[in-house]
């Protein structure tokens, strides 16, 4: 069967989204500074967006972890490839995560930056799905709740496939 894409998410609706949350932050954060951190390579369109809207004093930077290997099922198993460069003690930090399946990626990366004494630390999460509600408390900013299927594009993969997709479809026959 050949892979079809079913769109799910425009880019508009997406973008509009990303303001809101971007509204938040600033009402949260009014007067204070933020570190927004990308969790490569998924994140890499949700941060740029946000960080785009966020009017606040704002550092980025990236750490990259992986729990997912060119396939649709997770490992389980979480590996830092890439940490952070900047020292996050007495910052507010927010971890931004293209989607929290099982929550296993966001409850390692939480626990290990707690480590490092930030002011506060929350999370940002594009997308969350069912399976993700047992950790759904700890998503401080979410954008949208999607079904159990398996995404592509706006920095989702399949395979490494899909990025740069500008919206966010449904990958089927993959
Ligand atoms: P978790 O650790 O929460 O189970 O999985 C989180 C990570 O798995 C995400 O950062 C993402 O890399 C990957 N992932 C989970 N669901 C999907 C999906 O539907 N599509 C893609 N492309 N990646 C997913």
């Amino acid at each position: 069967m050949a892979e079809t894409l079913d769109l799910l998410l425009d880019n508009a609706t997406i973008t509009a989204k990303i303001a809101e949350l971007a509204r938040e932050i600033e009402s949260d954060y009014e007067n204070e500074s933020v570190v927004l951190v990308c969790i490569l390579k998924g994140s890499i369109h949700f941060l740029s967006d946000l960080a785009r809207h966020v009017r606040l004093d704002t550092r980025i930077d990236f750490i990259q972890a992986s729990s997912y290997h060119d396939s649709k099922t997770s490992s389980g198993v979480v590996q830092i490839r890439k940490d952070l460069d900047i020292n996050i003690e007495g910052q507010n930090v927010i971890i931004c995560e293209d989607i929290v399946d099982t929550g296993t990626t966001i409850n390692y990366l939480r626990s290990l930056l707690e480590t490092r004494n930030p002011k506060t630390l929350r999370v940002a999460a594009l997308l969350s799905k069912p399976s993700a509600h047992v950790v759904e408390n700890s998503i401080d900013y979410l954008g949208f709740e999607i079904e159990n299927e398996f995404v592509v594009g706006y920095g989702l993969d399949y395979a490494e496939r899909y990025r740069n997709l500008p919206y966010i479809a449904i990958l089927r026959g993959a």
